[in-house]
């Protein structure tokens, strides 16, 4: 297609010179497409819970009054209160996703990501409702140079995955780690549900889903992956997945070395 879309411009410079101005017009339209899908999938994503929420409120605008129980209300409530959690975790993801393509590239510092993978841990346990196993492997005076709330997203997002999708007893491993060519690597390592192969190259589209209705049960908002490959970008990382359905995944970032540094003490 490259060669059909080639719009070329000649302008003519003097006798015999040109100054050519090719534009790859494919690479345009495509950008637009995803554009445009784009908005088409938020509005989407959001009309949802939008509609379930108006619907909830409706029936009650409409409901004769003390018709319900204290404990019908309080589901009601709840229900009502899920659904604008979503639209919430929507737009905040969104709005991760739009900083992190709008600012530019900084070196950052070092960080300390032992913390930050702690501190997912323990964000991690209360998702997990004691349900999984978890097993660490956490080089403690290991920094990565970067941007330490982006790589928090980014260690968050692999973890709580792995938490979403894993059944209960399963066990998730998080490691971090210097390897001997000196790269650092975080990894999460689960005995969940697995991907299939031809999804795995998908994954990090934004909204893009195995399981639509899984994602949603367990809050995921379809935007945790798009987030941690942008995060990885920006950190000339690389987000590596490697999955077997039904059998488990291990998603990893792994850092050159001349981002990673020592701490002091
Ligand atoms: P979501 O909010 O839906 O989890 P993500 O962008 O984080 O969105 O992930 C995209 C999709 O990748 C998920 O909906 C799920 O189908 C799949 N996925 C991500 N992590 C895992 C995992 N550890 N095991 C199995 N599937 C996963």
């Amino acid at each position: 297609g490259l060669h059909r879309a080639l719009l070329v411009q000649l302008t003519r410079y003097g006798l015999d010179q040109y100054l050519i101005v090719t534009r790859d017009v494919t690479q345009v339209e495509k950008l637009e497409t995803t554009r445009k899908d784009f908005v088409a999938n938020v509005s989407h994503e959001l009309r949802t819970p939008l509609t379930v929420l108006s619907g909830f409120l409706e029936t009650l605008r409409d409901l004769p009054e003390d018709s319900l129980s204290e404990e019908q209300k309080q589901r009601y409530q709840s229900l009502m209160l899920e659904q604008a959690q979503r639209m919430q975790a929507i737009v905040a993801d969104l709005l991760t996703l739009s900083t992190l393509e709008s600012s530019p590239n900084t070196e950052g510092e070092p960080v300390r990501v032992a913390q930050l993978v702690r501190t997912a841990l323990a964000q991690g346990r209360i998702l997990s409702n004691d349900q999984h196993v978890f097993v660490e492997n956490i080089a403690d005076d290991l920094c990565v140079i970067g941007v330490e709330t982006e790589l928090a997203s980014a260690v968050s997002n692999l973890l709580t995955n792995a938490i979403r999708y894993t059944p209960k007893d399963g066990t998730i491993t998080v490691s971090w780690y210097i390897t001997e060519s000196g790269h650092a690597c975080y990894s999460v390592q689960d005995t969940g549900i697995g991907i299939a192969s031809q999804d795995i190259p998908r994954l990090t589209e934004r909204f893009y889903r195995v399981d639509r209705g899984r994602s949603r049960a367990t809050g995921g908002t379809g935007l945790g992956l798009a987030i941690t490959k942008h995060v990885a970008m920006r950190h000339n990382a690389e987000l590596t997945i490697h999955s077997r359905l039904g059998a488990g995944s291990l998603f990893s970032l792994v850092f050159p070395p001349s981002r990673v540094a020592r701490a002091d003490g």
